[in-house]
Formats: structure tokens, sequence, C-alpha cells
């Protein structure tokens, strides 16, 4: 049960209320014993106890009994904040980090409404107008797709206005990789039956961005899983997770989105749901955060949250996958924050790995600290981001991998963009884990097909 709020018992009309209800409570378990710093990426980057999860928590509490302000002392080091939860995972108390990041970011919204300025025209562009309309997100990925191959995309770049315009845009699009086509995109409504014995049917989550640009990885994903005996549907009118929004404040938002999905995976019939992107699953798999509190609504969130699995889980336990290929390279993984330190899952891409690798499986230096990108983290924080990411690629290039495979489409982005910036990109590929077991299943006219 949460506590009232000082001066305002339902909480709902002030942003200072609100957290008061939905955060004090969480940060006053902090014991300040300051464990939780040196897994900080911000902290460790910025050196500042403003800028590390306990400097948060306490600016968080002060907020919420009204000794600071929201928007003047509170907004901008929570808006410096990853959201990457290596600190819940190192707390020995259990403070539930996550919860406090999450109602911070709805009291600075709240505080300040309609904040002017690039980065928030971008974010609302983004977060309002294009991940939540799945049709409009595959007609910019279509025209991504025509540009590519006309060659316009190229063109574009070495004209040199996108760094002009939108430099930190242009850095990620610039090392994206190539969108397949359109036609090659799996149709939601589509039934793909297991092959061989039939060991589970599973629901698939297609994502916005993954949807979009990335879809090849998802048609791999399908394929695996249908490999490893999975009937796989694809339900209609799924559409974004809403972790981006919870993350940025849009609480309202990202329970529409819920709704929709619950509406969406219910009727499958399906055993587990499945995601293939570290974020996304993160953000399904605590559906019931959302309804926190809603007599009616949280049993039914909590019963679709429960049947969340990560691609890497449901293919460890009904693996081994039919290998009829070695892997010759080098490989080394990088945790996504939100697999890990949400979903608690660290063993199965490993596993998955060393069984296509063997001894050329790598361990990175670091690999479970954040890359960076935090969602569009990258985007509206570039110069925070770069320096997070760059120490990284020192670490990848003393594993000796050419592979770094993730398991979130922002690492996979963040790692080409780190690459690029290392000046390793002759040597050295980021991939999906998806994309890295599919070679060693099928050749390559299957996996272009
Ligand atoms: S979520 Fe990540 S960046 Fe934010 S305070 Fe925790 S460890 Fe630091
Ligand atoms: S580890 Fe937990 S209790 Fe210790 S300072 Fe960090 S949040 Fe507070």
């Amino acid at each position: 049960m949460k506590a009232p709020a000082p001066d305002d018992p339902t909480g709902f009309t002030n942003p200072a209320a609100a957290l008061f209800r939905d955060a004090h409570e969480g940060a006053n378990r902090c014991i300040q014993c300051g464990y939780c710093l040196p897994v900080c990426p911000t902290y460790g980057s910025m050196g500042r106890e403003t800028q590390s999860p306990r400097g948060r928590i306490n600016l968080v509490k002060a907020a919420a009994e009204k000794r600071i302000d929201i928007a003047g002392d509170m907004a901008r080091p929570l808006d410096l904040c990853l959201g990457c939860r290596a600190c819940e995972t190192a707390c020995p108390v259990g403070v539930p980090y996550g919860e406090i990041f999450e109602a911070a970011r709805n009291a600075t919204a709240a505080a300040t409404p309609g904040t002017p300025g690039p980065g928030h025209r971008l974010e609302t562009l983004l977060l309002r107008h294009l991940f939540p309309h799945p049709a409009r997100l595959r007609a910019t990925g279509n025209l991504v797709w025509l540009a590519q191959v006309l060659g316009l995309r190229r063109l574009a770049f070495r004209t040199g206005l996108p760094e002009k315009l939108f430099p930190a845009l242009a850095a990620l699009g610039k090392v994206a990789p190539e969108t397949d086509s359109p036609r090659r995109r799996p149709t939601p409504g589509s039934v793909f039956p297991a092959r061989g014995k039939r060991r589970a049917r599973v629901a698939f989550f297609q994502g916005c961005v993954m949807d979009a640009l990335m879809h090849r990885i998802n048609r791999l994903s399908i394929e695996l899983l249908r490999e490893a005996g999975c009937e796989v549907v694809i339900p209609v009118g799924q559409t974004c997770c809403g972790a981006l929004h919870s993350h940025r404040g849009m609480r309202a938002e990202a329970i529409a989105l819920a709704r929709r999905n619950m509406a969406a995976f219910e009727t499958t019939g399906a055993d587990v749901f499945v995601s293939n992107a570290g974020g996304c699953g993160a953000r399904l798999h605590e559906t019931d955060h959302l309804f926190a509190g809603d007599p009616d609504r949280e049993p039914r969130a909590r019963r679709f949250a429960r049947k969340w699995r990560d691609l890497s889980s449901v293919l460890d336990e009904l693996g081994p996958l039919p290998l009829r290929r070695e892997c010759t390279e080098t490989v080394t993984y990088q945790d996504s924050c939100h697999l890990r330190h949400v979903q608690n899952v660290s063993d199965p891409p490993r596993r998955l790995l060393r069984a296509v690798a063997g001894d050329r499986y790598r361990e990175m230096r670091g690999a479970a600290d954040c890359c960076a990108s935090g969602g569009i983290y990258n985007l509206l924080h570039f110069d925070e981001s770069m320096k997070i990411l760059d120490p990284k690629m020192h670490a990848a290039r003393d594993s000796g991998a050419t592979v770094i495979v993730t398991t979130n489409p922002g690492c996979h982005l963040q790692m080409r963009l780190g690459i690029d910036r290392a000046g390793l990109g002759d040597r050295v590929r980021a991939v999906h884990l998806a994309e890295i077991l599919a070679e060693c299943v099928w050749d390559n006219d299957h996996l272009r097909g």
C-alpha cells in the first residue's frame, strides 16, 4: 500500500503529490550504502553524486516532500539517467529504482508540459505521431527501403546535409543496417507451422522499429522458433510496447498501448508470448506495474505480463538447434540492460552463442555495463551517450571478437555506431542473436529468401 500524499489524499492534483504517492516509500528504503554507484554508467562518466542512483533517489525524495523544485532541481539529473536499472540489481535492500524513475519522469512531464526545444519536438514526433501507429511506421520503413534501393540514402549522406540538420539522427542513420524488402516483412495474422513435432504455440511480438526497419531479424527469429518446434502466431492489432513512453513520463500513452497489446495477444491461445527485443520484452514483462492499484485491471495485466519470454530463453529451453554450420568467427556478447536487469536473462544468450562458437566465444570486459543507447537517449543526449559508448569499444577490441552480438535493436544500432567511431568497421560487425544463430542453421540462400 502506498503512503498517502501529505496534502492531497488522491495524489492526482499536483506532480509533487503524485510523486509522493508513487515514489516516496520506495525512495525511503534507500540506506545510502552506495553499492549502486560503481555500476552506474552516468556516475562513471560524469562523476557527480546527482548523476548517481543514490543522488537521484535523494532528489526524488526531496521533490516529493516539496523541499526542492521538480522542474528546476530534479528534472535534469533524472533526464540524464539511462534507465538501465543496473543499480536495482546491485542494491542489497531492493530499492525499486525502476518505479522511482518512472514516477519521477511522470512528475517531470506534468511539471514541465510542452517544454520547447529540438529534443522535445523529436520526442513528440517519434513517441506520439510515429511509434504508436504501425501503419505509419511501416510506410516510413518502406520509404527508407525505397531510398536505399534508389541510392538516395547514400546520396543524402554524401551531401553532408543530414549531419548539419540532425547530427545525432544522422550519426545513427549512417550506420543503420540495410532494410530488407517490405515483401519479406512478416504479416500480422500469419500462422507459421512448427517444423517437426509441435512443442509449443507462441505469439510473436514484432515491435515498432524492428517491424519497420529491421524486420529481417523478426523473420529469422520466427524461423528459429519454428525450427525449435514452435507454431508461431503474429497477433493482429499489436503495437509499440510503450517502453519509451514510460521512460519519458508519458504514462497515459504507455497504458493505452499496453491495453492494445493485451487485447491483441490474449486471444491468440498461445502458451507464451515472445519478444526478441530486450527493452520491449521488459516493458511487457512489467505490464502489471502500469495498472498497480487498479482492482479491475491489475490481475489481468499480471496474467498477461507473466507470459512474456525472451527469444533466447525459449530457444535455450527448447534446444539444441539443428546446427548445420560451424561459426568460424570470434564472438562476444553485449548484454541488453533490460533483458539482464529486468527480465533476469543473461545466461541463455551466452549458452546459445557457446553452442555455435565453442571456444571462439569470448566474454567482453564490462559486457553487462550499459552501452548508453537508452531507447532514444543517444538521440537526445548524444555527447553524454558517446562518453559511455567509446570506452566500451576498447573492451570490444581487447576481446579480440570480430562479431558483437546483441539482443535489442537499440543496443544493436549503438554497437554499430561504436564500431564505426572506433574505426573497427573493416574487421568487426554487430549482429542480433537471431542473425548469428540463423547463419549457423541455414545457408545464405535460405537467409536471403
Ligand atoms: S538506471 Fe542506470 S543510469 Fe540510471 S541511476 Fe540506475 S544505474 Fe545509473
Ligand atoms: S545500493 Fe540501494 S540502498 Fe544502497 S545507495 Fe544504492 S539505492 Fe540506496
